[in-house]
């Protein structure tokens, strides 16, 4: 098994601090593409600071006692808006070179859900989840009728080229190479250096309510209206302020065969496991069986954690009175 890192850390409970929850938000930019030879100082920084200014924008918006909620939208719309990222601006192309997004979002306080999938010109997908979760009696729009609803609620819409990049393209061109000698996609073999990305925020707030945020242009060349994970509730993204918030990255088909933001909370409600502790264990499992991808985590005590069984994962955290930790790869063993 590649390696494993997870970091926790336990917020300080002593003092002036005993009667406010501590506040502290996760992200992460996605598990995939992610080698350590192929990428250049340069780029490394690049991701460093777009990663520290999320986060930073997140954490923001829970100092001046906003709600989780707004945090992990705020996180995930920056991370939209860069083209580093799969989702949003640079989100993968499609087998027939357009872009389908994909995004859901959480609020643990009273397991209220939207999420969208497969829109085509929707800027920020994760406002248009919001507002499934808030504007509309549903948890799940998809396509032309999602598009219909963000028009409706004067989201702001961009032509399917806005989310157009020349990497983007070059991967999709590799990967049709891939697909080319193959009788049909399922029989390609799997290929995170070019089929992966997400983003993805959890936060906890002053008032100890969770959120989580995920955010997908799906996999690279990706064709007949596939869906993964992220828009679906339980799979790669979760939140209960009785147990956790999980966003997730990864192989989709596995995250939604295997329920694997949910386990990972129910693992914390019924086995009164950390949040950490379940996320590992989830994570080795998925591996076993041949899924590959990681999670972000936060629990009711603000114990903020990641853990991954890939090479490595865009990541950054921010908890209260610390400064903020942003990583790329996983650590050398
Ligand atoms: N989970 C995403 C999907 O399957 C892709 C990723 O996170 O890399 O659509």
């Amino acid at each position: 098994m590649k390696q494993l890192l997870l970091i926790i850390l336990m917020l300080s409970s002593a003092g002036a601090m005993a009667s406010k929850a501590p506040i502290g938000i996760v992200i992460h930019g996605g598990a995939g593409t992610i080698n350590r030879d192929s990428m250049t100082p340069a780029q490394e920084q690049a991701y460093h600071a777009m990663l520290t200014h999320a986060v930073n924008q997140g954490y923001a918006v829970l100092e001046r006692g906003g709600s989780s909620l707004d945090a992990v939208t705020a996180a995930v719309m920056v991370l939209e808006d860069s083209p580093l990222f799969n989702a949003g601006k640079g989100a993968v192309y499609t087998f027939d070179e357009s872009h389908e997004l994909d995004a859901s979002i959480m609020n643990g306080r009273d397991r209220s859900a939207g999420a969208v999938a497969g829109v085509t010109n929707v800027k920020n997908p994760i406002l248009l989840a919001r507002a499934v979760m808030e504007k509309s009696n549903h948890v799940m729009l998809s396509g032309k009728g999602a598009e219909q609803f963000a028009k409706q609620q004067k989201l702001e819409l961009v032509d399917n080229s806005y989310f157009n990049t020349e990497f983007r393209y070059e991967a999709l061109k590799r990967a049709k190479q891939a697909i080319a000698p193959q009788p049909h996609q399922a029989a390609v073999p799997y290929d995170p250096a070019w089929k992966m990305g997400t983003v993805g925020a959890v936060a906890i707030d002053r008032k100890g309510n969770l959120a989580a945020a995920t955010s997908t242009g799906g996999m690279t060349a990706k064709r007949y209206g596939r869906i993964g994970d992220a828009p679906v509730i339980g799979a790669g993204n979760f939140a209960d302020n009785k147990s956790c918030a999980v966003s997730a990255t990864g192989h989709g088909e596995f995250f939604i065969r295997y329920q694997v933001a949910s386990d990972i909370c129910a693992r914390v409600k019924y086995q009164k496991k950390t949040a950490a502790v379940a996320a590992k264990e989830v994570m080795a499992e998925l591996k076993a069986v041949g899924g590959d991808g990681g999670v972000i985590v936060v629990d009711s005590k603000g114990q903020l954690s990641w853990t991954f069984n890939t090479e490595g994962m865009y990541r950054a955290l921010k908890a209260e009175g610390g400064q903020v930790i942003s990583e790329i790869f996983a650590a050398k063993s």
